[in-house]
């Protein structure tokens, strides 16, 4: 590293220069080479004032980067240097042309280890960001953010499990793109259970059984989806238990995603599974109709797509079943508004649902069931309530019981109008009505909540 030095430049800049190359001589040894060239030797100190030294940089990422990484070692390199405390501040001067990629940090990465390159790249929607946090994966998210931070946080290994389409894998791939940011360097292998048993078998036939262990032994971070299937297939278990050793022994951050507890994968052997439960253990649940919405406005907004608050809470309502299916659900009706001028309707979305989703309206209290149910309640019969009668209480428990209906099932307005012999706009009328009224009569608030307790099923 050389400068050139000017009659103008004061005393304690050139100092500081050579300070700060004596510091950077001094890493030398300790960093790779293509960390150096690409991060530390373009930063150059331009001034000092008290304590603070002012640093060029060739942009943000550069500055980020070295300050996550080495900014302990340089201010305590540099204060050892000129023989006072000083921090730095850095200055993005903008030569930063495009911004390094992740892709190009795996290869510069790769370039001082080339035999350790792991080649998983998370998705870049799976992120932390875009993961809605709800009363059922609270505990995830919270064990996930914190194994994250890497072994020295104790969740070690974390094991979530939960059923199918509820976010285990984007929890995976948010976990690796948090520690990517903390160390670009990190080496990180996801697997699932069923490509680690493939590989095995694979590496088995091909007499390379060892280059297989190395592979899958030299990692940071070991994440492994889908344990559940090597439940059964006991070489693959005994493998993977030597692996899992072996990592947890070495200090590796290991997280583990199934489909059911540890305690109930049928593993041959006890011992993986304590090991399996020694660290933390949390589990994923479906989400609330409120989450189920808010996951949908997000994927929205992700997507670019403009969707209607009540059509988000119309959909998280009545499309049951897990995540994947409700972003189904979305996607169809993306498709649909894209044939009818780009528009997202509630019209839209009630007829998808009524033509794709009602089989999962079955699984709902059904219409007679709400029916009897207020007519015990208000003493009116079944056929007064659906008949054409304009009486105030006839009206009211009508009122009442479209609400409850609507608001239970999740159906269609149209399909509600059908089962009252009215059209759409009068259900809606009425459940704005009912909506309107419960926030100023308590009473008619717990009658509608203790209806709703009354045919909940179970
Ligand atoms: P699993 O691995 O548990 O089967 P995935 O991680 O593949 O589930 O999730 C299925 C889909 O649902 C993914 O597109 C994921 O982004 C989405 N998803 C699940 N839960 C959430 C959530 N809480 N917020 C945002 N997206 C979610
Ligand atoms: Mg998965």
């Amino acid at each position: 590293m050389s400068f050139q030095y000017t009659f103008e430049d004061r005393e304690e800049v050139i100092q500081l220069q050579l300070a700060w190359a004596n510091v950077i001589k001094g890493l030398t040894p300790k960093v790779p080479k293509a960390h150096l060239d690409k991060f530390l030797k373009p930063l150059s100190p331009k001034t000092i004032h008290g304590e603070v030294v002012h640093l060029n940089s060739p942009g943000p990422f550069v500055s980020e980067w070295v300050k996550s990484k080495y900014l302990g070692l340089l201010e305590s390199g540099l204060s050892d240097e000129l023989g006072q405390i000083v921090r730095l501040e850095f200055h993005n001067i903008g030569r930063e042309i495009s911004p390094v990629k992740f892709e190009d940090v795996g290869k510069l990465s790769s370039t001082t280890r080339p035999q350790l390159e792991s080649s998983f790249r998370p998705n870049a929607k799976y992120k932390f960001e875009n993961f809605v946090v709800g009363q059922q994966n609270r505990m995830a998210v919270a064990g996930a953010k914190a194994a994250s931070l890497g072994p020295e946080s104790k969740v070690n290994p974390l094991f979530i499990y939960g059923k199918s389409g509820l976010g285990k894998t984007h929890l995976l791939h948010a976990i690796a793109h948090e520690m990517v940011a903390r160390e670009p360097g990190i080496r990180i292998d996801y697997v699932t259970a069923q490509a680690f048993a493939e590989q095995f078998v694979l590496a088995l036939q091909s007499g390379k059984i060892d280059a297989f262990r190395r592979l899958q032994r030299n990692v940071d971070v070991w994440l492994v989806d889908d344990i559940q299937f090597i439940a059964g297939k006991d070489k693959t278990q005994e493998e993977l238990f030597h692996t899992f050793n072996t990592l947890q022994q070495s200090g590796k951050q290991i997280i583990l995603c199934s489909d059911r507890p540890p305690m109930e994968l049928f593993l041959m052997d006890e011992r993986l599974r304590s090991r399996f439960e020694s660290g933390l253990v949390v589990d994923i649940q479906e989400p609330d109709t409120e989450t189920r919405a808010a996951i949908l406005l997000t994927k929205a907004s992700q997507d670019d797509l403009d969707l209607p608050m009540e059509v988000a809470i119309l959909l998280a309502d009545a499309v049951r079943g897990n995540v994947r299916v409700l972003e189904g659900a979305l996607t169809k009706l993306a498709v649909m508004a894209s044939l009818e001028g780009g528009v997202i309707t509630l019209e839209m979305a009630e007829q998808m649902v009524e033509k794709y989703y009602q089989s999962s309206v079955s699984a709902k209290p059904r219409f007679e069931q709400i029916l009897s149910a207020v007519s015990r309640y208000y003493k009116i019969s079944r056929d007064q309530i659906l008949s054409e009668s304009r009486q105030a209480p006839i009206v009211h428990a009508r009122h009442v019981a479209v609400y409850v209906m609507r608001k239970m099932t999740g159906d269609s307005w149209n399909h509600l109008g059908s089962l009252f012999n009215k059209d759409h706009t009068s259900m809606m009328h009425a459940y704005q009505k009912i909506g309107e009224k419960m926030l100023c009569d308590r009473d008619l608030e717990a009658t509608v909540n203790s209806l709703i307790r009354e045919i909940r099923p179970h």
